[in-house]
């Protein structure tokens, strides 16, 4: 089985309009020769805008979260099939702002997963432990757990990858040592390989939480480590690029 293609998707949050698509397009311009695939996830809004700035680029647009239903009586919400059909690729599932702020459990976000199979968005399953459950020593067995609760069956053989991101890490500036992103990224490929077989091997682990250009190169070159979900720092080129460029 072929290691992964290094995934390195910016996750934009609920920042960013119309003048923003200038910060994708110079991400675009500055890519060179990256060995990673690179991702933008605006918020729903943007989504048509950019994929159309950078239908001629190396950049994939991605969603931020869908809904599980194809339609309905859902205000506010918004579908896989709308996400794609607005031109984007992936989607990001179960992070957990919306694990925390919507409730979401693992079986809701392995529900979105299902829809974003059935809409062709290439899911990116977020999951990571709080700070609580880190200091109780449970961290390797809260993600284990959001690993097998979030990821459908229907997943074998599709191409999807899992974002490790420790709660507290998330827009702290704290970051785990490599040695604990290590050990979290090789209980989640152990859990992988047990519930996909080989297919397990080929599915990115990205790391994401206060990922920048000064740490990034210690922790992409870290093992099991496939890429990395960046938020703050995808939101100037300049910082994403930096990022890109440690792949
Ligand atoms: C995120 O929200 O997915 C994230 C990793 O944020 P930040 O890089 O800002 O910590």
């Amino acid at each position: 089985m072929t290691a992964p293609t290094p995934l390195i998707a910016g996750n934009w949050k609920m920042n960013g309009d119309s003048a923003s698509l200038g910060e994708a397009l110079a991400t675009a311009a500055g890519l060179g020769s990256t060995k990673a695939r690179v991702a933008i996830c605006p918020s729903a809004t943007l989504v048509s805008r950019m994929s159309d700035a950078l239908k001629a680029t190396n950049v994939q647009v991605g969603g931020q979260d869908c809904r599980a239903e194809l339609s309905g009586a859902y205000t506010g919400d918004v579908a896989a099939e709308q996400l794609a059909d607005a031109g984007a690729e992936l989607v990001i599932l179960g992070h957990s702002e919306r694990r925390a702020g919507y409730g979401e459990t693992n079986a809701l976000v392995a529900a979105k997963t299902q829809a974003a199979l059935r809409a062709g968005l290439e899911p990116i399953v977020c999951v990571g432990e709080t700070l609580d459950e880190r200091k109780a020593g449970k961290a390797l067995e809260i993600v284990t757990g959001q690993v097998r609760g979030s990821l459908p069956a229907e997943l074998a053989g599709q191409a999807f990858s899992v974002a490790y991101e420790p709660v507290w890490a998330i827009g702290t500036g704290l970051t785990p040592s490599t040695e604990e992103i290590v050990e979290v990224h090789r209980a989640i490929r152990a859990t992988l390989n047990e519930i996909f077989g080989a297919h397990g091997a080929t599915v990115a682990i990205l790391y994401g939480g206060s990922v920048k250009p000064a740490n990034a190169a210690e922790i992409l070159h870290a093992d099991e480590v496939g890429g990395a979900l960046v938020g703050g720092a995808s939101l100037k080129a300049a910082d994403f690029l930096g990022i890109i460029a440690a792949v």
